[in-house]
């Protein structure tokens, strides 16, 4: 047998005993001096941190991703050359349960990516869909307030997010994939995960090309029905932990292709005149038929935690952590998730979440960033703790400035919802719906909407009407019979109680 290691207190002192506390007497009072025990009280007060106020359930696990396809003339981004293979992290999540939520419930699923390459950190936090409810960040904590509880009654409420989607037709897109077939993957590996913002890529040159990434699984689609996702859900909250973390032990690693669509710097505008939608506006898609996928390469998980809390629920993805190559776009979203993401990972986590061995770059950190809560990744020249400096401290290189962005224009808050067309892209996906797809996305819309205001109700309908008559029919036609279903359950539950 091994010889098994000294147990310690946290300071490293040999421990008596781990089974009894200090008592005055056999039946007497704790003792306060007791310090081991007074140690695992206190920090077991501490061993949460707030869960994510988006996002909160999650799973993930490690990988490499390895380019086999050369896109040089877009980026100069080492990690994306040829045969290079790069470690990194993969969380996926629902958006809105709580952290005990289930996960076979409907709802967009994260798709977070952290790449350690050799030239810093480049995380893509994205989802299963390749687009979002809104369009605009003003909006987001109004939007994520109707996704989680009614103040009043602690409840979900259908009234505050129909409500919303209804005042908020930019929505109806990212509504009808939800609601879908796509809405409910039995497991992380059967979806496809999208960058879903529009990024930017510059090559060697200094020319700029705006971009959307996107991952297709190779395991192939695979969605719960609702009655057999509730079945799902009856035996075990888990089901995506269980798939992800058993088919990476069993050696069944997942894997996705990546691709990138590509549009040049100057046809942005060409775009939006010829089509009505901002290339910029996350709650849109570029047709593939103008920009088709352009292959990068493939990712793989085949490594799972150790420690979840450490690596998983403590990994802090930022959408501004991009390397030289890879840049930003007017995406009102992305904008202000660059503020956001890593504003919520100094809360939830502290002021050097990045330097936790999960998050921590696999290249050398040099920064001025000082001090704060536990500050254990510090840097050690203590002359040269501000910048600029004589004491030999970093500096930075020009090299890697990326070219500049062209931005002009009056200062403003821009109406984009008004007129805008929001219902030619919901309707382009409908029409790939064959009849028993659409049937059920009726179904699930109906569903979802029981017990909502009559108005909100009409309202919504009003736009699911001019994405295509048939959607709103077809959702009028399942309310009407979901309703028959009802009263005829109450029917059946008032007659068994009148015979008993
Ligand atoms: P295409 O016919 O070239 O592509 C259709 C896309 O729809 C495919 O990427 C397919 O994904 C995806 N898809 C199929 N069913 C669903 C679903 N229930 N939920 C989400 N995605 C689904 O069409 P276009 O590029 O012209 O786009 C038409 C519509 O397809 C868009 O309005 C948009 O709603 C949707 N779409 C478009 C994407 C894009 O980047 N252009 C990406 C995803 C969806 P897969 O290949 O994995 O089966």
């Amino acid at each position: 047998m091994t010889e098994r290691p000294r147990l310690t207190t946290t300071a490293g002192a040999p421990v008596a005993s781990n089974q009894n506390s200090k008592t005055v007497g056999r039946n007497g009072p704790l003792l306060l001096e007791d310090y081991q025990l007074i140690e695992k009280l206190a920090h077991q007060n501490r061993e949460r941190v707030p869960e994510r106020v988006v996002h909160a359930k999650g799973w993930g696990a490690y990988g490499t991703l390895t380019v086999t396809d050369d896109i040089s003339r877009y980026s100069r981004a080492k990690v994306f050359e040829v045969g290079s293979k790069t470690e990194m992290l993969a969380r996926f999540s629902t958006v809105a349960g709580e952290q005990g939520a289930a996960d076979a419930e409907r709802d967009v699923r994260g798709f977070s990516l952290k790449f350690y390459t050799t030239e810093g950190n480049w995380d893509l936090v994205g989802n299963n869909t390749p687009v979002f409810f809104v369009a605009d960040p003003y909006k987001f904590p109004d939007f994520i307030h109707t996704q989680k509880r009614h103040p009043r009654t602690n409840l979900r409420s259908a009234t505050a997010m129909w409500d919303f989607w209804s005042l908020c037709p930019e929505s109806l897109h990212q509504v009808t994939i939800l609601m879908s077939d796509r809405g409910i993957p039995v497991d992380p590996s059967r979806m496809n995960g999208y960058g879903s913002h529009t990024f930017s890529l510059w090559n060697d040159k200094g020319e700029r090309f705006w971009t959307k990434f996107h991952f297709k699984t190779r395991q192939g689609h695979k969605n719960y029905l609702n009655h057999e996702a509730e079945a799902v859900i009856a035996k075990s909250r888990e089901s995506y932990q269980e798939a992800l973390y058993g088919m990476i032990e069993e050696g069944r690693f997942p894997q996705w292709d990546f691709y990138i669509q590509v549009m040049p710097e100057m046809e942005a505008e060409a775009f939006e005149q010829r089509t009505g939608w901002s290339a910029f506006d996350l709650t849109k898609v570029w047709p593939h038929a103008d920009y088709p996928l352009i292959k990068v390469g493939t990712i793989e998980l085949n490594r799972n935690p150790e420690n979840y809390f450490a690596e998983i629920e403590q990994s802090a993805f930022n959408p501004s952590n991009v390397v030289p190559g890879i840049g930003f776009s007017p995406d009102k979203m992305l904008q202000g998730r660059l503020f956001s993401y890593p504003d919520a990972h100094r809360y939830r986590i502290g002021a050097h979440y990045d330097s936790l061995p999960v998050n921590k770059p696999k290249v050398p950190v040099a920064t001025y960033n000082r001090d704060g809560t536990v500050p254990f990744g510090m840097t050690s020249n203590p002359d040269a703790y501000y910048e600029p400096n004589s004491f030999n401290g970093p500096v930075e290189d020009p090299s890697v400035a990326e070219p500049p962005h062209r931005y002009s224009g009056v200062v403003d808050r821009y109406e984009y919802r008004g007129e805008a067309d929001h219902y030619s892209q919901p309707r382009a996906l409908f029409a790939l719906f064959d009849e028993a797809h659409r049937q059920r996305l009726f179904s699930t819309i109906a569903g979802a909407m029981q017990g909502v205001p009559e108005f909100i109700v009409e309202r919504q309908l009003g736009h699911f009407d001019k994405v295509d008559p048939a959607y709103g029919a077809g959702i009028r036609a399942a309310m009407k019979g979901q309703g028959k279903d009802d009263a005829q359950a109450s029917l059946t539950t008032s007659h068994a109680v009148a015979a008993e």
